[in-house]
């Protein structure tokens, strides 16, 4: 695993913002697989891309989560930008918990209403319902499996993608969730696995704790990454305790951080 470098052929995860939902002076949580699927696409993750000159023509299909506002309120911007500055050629793709067709497209409409051809940028929706939970899917030719998550009263879904084909390994994507037995699933489903970690405190149903990702981490295999996303910005103590107490990687991810994972078919 290194960081990521332009001759690198494995798969890439470029974390756009790595911040819970009260930000702590990081971006907002988002991450970007392969430079073509985009993992939540949060308030932050447009500005954050053009910073680092991603070209968004190039994003094929978008996964989101749950509808929560630090998951999906840079959508409106990405369609703006479709709309008036970059062309695509085929329409976004985008993967979502049942319901958020009709949710994404009243926020692009709260947030740019009156601006011409707004609603002509092609978005075909992909709603993932409860009883789809381990099903394998395809987008775009990008295999995927959802798993349902646990994070409140709200549906949610963490993801298992084999963003090179079925025969690529997997990496997973927990979104916000608490300890459950739809996180295990994906957790054992994957090779690497971006999970978050909103707090300090474990044993809070709908968010994982310090003390949740190492029991976590030890039902893992020990080659398998963790990298740490939608955080609140552990100190060192914390990430000593991380490091030391288990077996296996975990990597506290920051803002603009690529990874590059080293897996291969
Ligand atoms: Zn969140
Ligand atoms: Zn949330």
């Amino acid at each position: 695993m290194s960081e990521c470098k332009t001759t690198d052929h494995s798969t890439k995860l470029l974390f756009l913002g790595v911040g819970n939902a009260f930000s702590e002076g990081m971006d907002y949580s988002s991450t970007l697989m392969d430079d073509k699927v985009l993992v939540d696409p949060s308030p932050t993750c447009v500005a954050r891309m053009k910073e680092v000159g991603i070209d968004l023509a190039g994003i094929e299909a978008v996964f989101i989560t749950h509808l929560h506002g630090d998951h999906i309120l840079g959508f409106p911007f990405l369609v703006l930008d479709y709309t008036f500055k970059v062309k695509r050629e085929r329409p976004l793709q985008v993967v979502c918990p049942e319901g958020g067709a009709e949710t994404l497209m009243k926020i692009v409409d709260l947030a740019f209403s009156g601006i011409p051809h707004i609603d002509n940028v092609e978005v075909e929706f992909h709603e993932i319902k409860e009883e789809d939970h381990g099903v394998q899917k395809e987008v775009v030719g990008i295999p995927y499996t959802p798993y349902s998550t646990c994070h409140g009263t709200i549906l949610s879904f963490g993801y298992a993608i084999h963003v090179d084909g079925v025969d690529s390994p997997a990496v997973g994507f927990t979104g916000d969730t608490g300890p459950c037995p739809g996180l295990d699933g994906l957790a054992a489903a994957v090779k690497a696995l971006v999970i978050e970690m909103a707090q300090e405190a474990s044993n809070i149903p709908a968010h994982m704790g310090v003390d949740d990702i190492i029991a976590l981490r030890k039902t893992m295999p020990a080659d398998v990454t963790i990298m740490l996303t939608h955080h609140y910005g552990p100190g060192v103590e914390v990430k000593q305790k991380l490091e030391t107490m288990v077996e296996g990687q975990i990597i506290v991810a920051q803002d603009l951080q690529c990874i590059s994972l080293g897996l291969t078919i």
